[in-house]
């Protein structure tokens, strides 16, 4: 494609009439007028030059090695900011490289916008085989929140405009900007192009939740015996810390926190009640979810997890929840009491009412969550103060709670099975927004895309805990880890393999088991090779220090945490979920 041009090309008369802008100028200042600073992507035919005329305009252009991890990277931007965290690809393969991280966004609820280019409209809808021939509208529909074409220059204000709008308003989500190429050679007059962008006013507008919904949730979570708050990550999404924490001091009812909304609160707070999560599920009688979806996370709100006595029984607790999506409430079992509306207007309207005061919950209820919480502690405590050779997941996850401990503006980027699961209950949060791992369908591959958006938007330490498989999904990302030298610290537990590296092949050919990898692989060589630091830890203490200098420099790092192969169990976890253990 064409070269650099200037951001508006004039012809060389004194004739201002003759001023004209195009396709690729109105959406760069398109984007620029609605405040977005950075764009993720990967350059080549046809946006080439939008990623050359953006970084010229003023925009940070990001290059990653992979579309895949570039959307990662938009998606949790958007979580970050509130903002959309925008992901830019070239036309079909490189767009549904991008989808997937598109349909990751709208599933975790977080906004972003995955603009693409495409082929020509004509060409493509006679199917008569264009470069990259693709109808990417209609394949991005089903995982997006909304999705958009631009087929004139004039609209691009507009098409902007509503994918901003679609993206933060109400539950934040995925939107797919359709822009082919011929829309960004298009040239207009300057100033009738000016006139056409818009700049979005109050793009995620409030949602005050009705009063009597308010009402009768606080009147329903009044008659508990023994109430729960669940906090979730559109909890944790919504920047409504501070009225979070004083909602759950001043009702003195326990919390439980789900994965990305660890930290809302300290981990380490009086009333967090993670420690005893299978005592408090089964055992509470009303709980309020804030922003935390009744999913197979939470077992779907029934079952054994819940105290029914069989696989989909009701438990017997009555349920408060708190949305912005009006749809959310009975989708898995009745909720007694919805509230719909943004979190922060929810919380500051229950803020409000309770103003005159608030019974704390009984104290038989606060002193059973207690002990239970107590007897698991100190149970952690012993295993973790164990110092096995080889390490296991426990004595290197030690050092990596040690470490957030000491710095907890760190971010904590985390996925894996085994390395997810012990990371999450092991690794305690101290602040809101730190901890950023697989979301809701629990995916592997969001690592390395969310380290480069976590340092470029939070400017903090990111420390990445990375199982070794889900290391593999953006591995080469390292590169770019490099290339704009980010504080980024990445721990791999390496056990050789998925799950694990013990499995043989039972037939005895050569090829080894489907989850096993090289023996003794040395990832900390792969960073070497881009100028970033490599650490092999075989001890605790290695890998203490290696963290450490990484901290202390800000360099890139890559510690290679050699962990005990038969350490793991399969699929972590959710073992259940694997058609054998469902066969049982
Ligand atoms: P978790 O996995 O942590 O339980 P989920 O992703 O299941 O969290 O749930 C997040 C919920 O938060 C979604 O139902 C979403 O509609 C809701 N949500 C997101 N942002 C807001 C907000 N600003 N106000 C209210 N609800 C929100
Ligand atoms: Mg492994």
């Amino acid at each position: 494609m064409g070269t650099v041009e200037p951001q508006v090309a004039t012809t060389n008369t004194t004739d201002a009439q003759s001023q004209v802008t195009d396709g690729f100028q109105l959406v760069i200042d398109a984007l620029k007028l609605n405040g977005v600073d950075t764009i993720y992507g990967l350059p080549g035919i046809p946006i080439t030059d939008l990623t050359r005329r953006a970084q010229a305009a003023g925009l940070r252009v990001l290059s990653f090695r992979h579309e895949q991890n570039a959307g990662y990277a938009a998606s949790i931007a958007g979580f970050l900011t509130q903002k959309p965290g925008i992901c830019l690809t070239v036309s079909a393969p490189g767009f549904l490289n991008g989808l997937n991280a598109l349909a990751h966004a709208t599933v975790n609820c977080f906004p972003m916008i995955l603009i693409s280019g495409s082929s020509e409209r004509e060409i493509v809808d006679l199917q008569q085989g264009d470069y990259e021939e693709m109808d990417q509208l209609a394949i991005a529909k089903p995982v997006a929140k909304a999705a958009f074409r631009v087929l004139q220059a004039e609209d691009i204000g507009v098409g902007i405009a509503r994918a901003i709008r679609a993206a933060v308003s109400g539950r934040p989500g995925g939107v797919y900007l359709d822009l082919p190429a011929k829309l960004f050679a298009q040239s207009i007059d300057a100033e009738a192009g000016r006139k056409t962008l818009i700049k979005v006013v109050d793009a995620a507008p409030r949602q005050l939740p009705a009063p009597d919904a308010v009402k009768r949730a606080l009147d329903l979570l009044k008659s508990a015996k023994k109430p729960l708050i669940v906090l979730g990550k559109g909890a944790a999404y919504a920047q409504a810390d501070a009225d979070i924490r004083s909602l759950i001091e001043k009702t003195g009812i326990p919390y439980l926190p789900m994965s990305m909304a660890k930290g809302l609160l300290p981990d380490t707070h009086e009333q967090c009640a993670s420690a005893a999560r299978s005592f408090v599920l089964p055992e509470a009688d009303v709980v309020m979810l804030i922003g935390a979806r009744l999913n197979w996370l939470l077992s779907h709100g029934k079952g054994k997890t819940w105290g029914g006595r069989a696989h989909k029984d009701w438990g017997g607790q009555k349920f408060v929840q708190v949305d912005i999506s009006p749809q959310e409430a009975d989708s898995n079992v009745r909720i007694d009491a919805p509230v719909v509306g943004d979190i922060g207007s929810c919380i500051s309207s229950f803020l409000n009412e309770i103003k005159s005061g608030w019974a704390k919950p009984p104290t038989e209820w606060l002193n059973a969550v207690n002990d239970k919480k107590t007897t698991n502690v100190a149970k952690m405590a012993e295993t973790l103060a164990k110092n096995p050779l080889p390490m296991n997941f426990h004595s290197a996850l030690n050092v990596v709670r040690d470490i957030v401990k000491a710095h907890p503006d760190a971010m904590l980027v985390n996925e894996g099975a085994n390395a997810l699961d012990f990371t999450r209950s092991i690794v305690d949060m101290y602040k809101p927004r730190k901890r950023i791992d697989v979301g809701t369908w629990g995916i592997m591959g969001v690592g390395m895309g969310y380290c480069v958006a976590a340092a470029v938007v939070t400017k903090q330490q990111v420390i990445a805990v990375e199982g070794d498989s889900a290391f593999g999904f953006s591995g080469m990302e390292v590169e770019t880890i490099c290339r704009y030298n980010l504080p980024v610290c990445i721990v791999i537990m390496n056990n050789n393999g998925v799950y694990k590296g013990t499995d043989v092949n039972p037939t005895g050919g050569p090829d080894v088991a489907p989850t096993v990898f090289v023996k003794g692989a040395r990832y900390d060589k792969l960073i070497e090779a881009f100028g970033g630091v490599g650490v092999n830890a075989t001890t605790p203490a290695e890998l203490r220090k290696g963290m450490e200098d990484a901290i202390r420099s800000r360099k890139p790092t890559l510690i290679n945490a050699v962990i005990d192969e038969t350490a793991g169990t399969e699929s972590g976890r959710i073992t259940s979920l694997n058609p054998t253990a469902k066969k049982k």
